[in-house]
């Protein structure tokens, strides 16, 4: 995974003509299977630089700062979004989520390519502001098994969960916005069609 300080100084660059970076944006409603299949995605692409969130919610176990977000007060998060300084943001299951845009400005003139995990909302805000983004959604089977797997996963309270269902049911009925759509019945074939949608832009063969 590449850094901040490895944008700054230019490491992963494609080529000294180089072109800008591409932002690929991934949502998904929780229990869909995306944090793996942006897992897989990083693995895949060399020079793919990971965004990393911030987020006013409470880390969970085994969550670093810094890594999967960085945690942040809300009176931190409010005082960015008075100075304007969000690409985009929203507030999800009641606390914020936000990408800095100082971020994504540097690393698309690095010529990095961006990969964003991000919900509907901070979508729509990033396509407005950067409308040659590259959308994937990522559909589960069905909303049972979507249910039965963040029940198993054991993360949320019910209260919880019920509030992830509301919202995964409200972010399925939008995929319409996004370019691409992919259900994730079967890790490897998503997992496949995933890194095929990349490679195909990364190769220039769809703008
Ligand atoms: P979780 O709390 O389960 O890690 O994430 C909850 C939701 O917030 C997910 O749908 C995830 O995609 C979304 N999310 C994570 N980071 C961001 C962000 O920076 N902006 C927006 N708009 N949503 C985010």
């Amino acid at each position: 995974m590449t850094s901040d300080a490895d944008i700054t100084a230019g490491k992963n660059d494609k080529t000294a003509e180089s072109k800008t970076g591409r932002l690929f944006i991934i949502s998904a409603p929780s229990g869909a299977g995306k944090t793996t299949l942006c897992h897989a995605l990083m693995k895949h692409f060399d020079g793919m630089l990971y965004s990393i969130s911030y987020t006013t919610r409470e880390p969970r176990k085994g969550e670093k700062n810094g890594v999967d977000y960085h945690f942040i007060s809300k009176e931190y998060f409010e005082k960015q979004i008075a100075e304007d300084k969000w690409a985009e943001w929203a507030k999800v299951h009641g606390n914020y989520y936000g990408t800095l845009a100082v971020f994504l400005d540097k690393a698309i003139a690095s010529g990095n390519d961006i990969l964003l995990d991000i919900d509907v909302e901070g979508t729509k805000q990033i396509i407005g502001r950067y409308p040659d983004s590259i959308s994937i959604f990522i559909m589960p089977p069905s909303l049972d098994i979507l249910r039965f797997r963040m029940e198993s996963r054991g993360a949320d309270s019910r209260e919880g969960i019920e509030r992830r269902m509301i919202n995964a049911e409200r972010e399925i009925f939008q995929r319409s916005i996004y370019k691409h759509v992919i259900i994730n019945d079967n890790l490897l074939k998503a997992v496949a069609e995933l890194t095929g949608i990349v490679e195909m832009y990364r190769k220039g063969g769809r703008q």
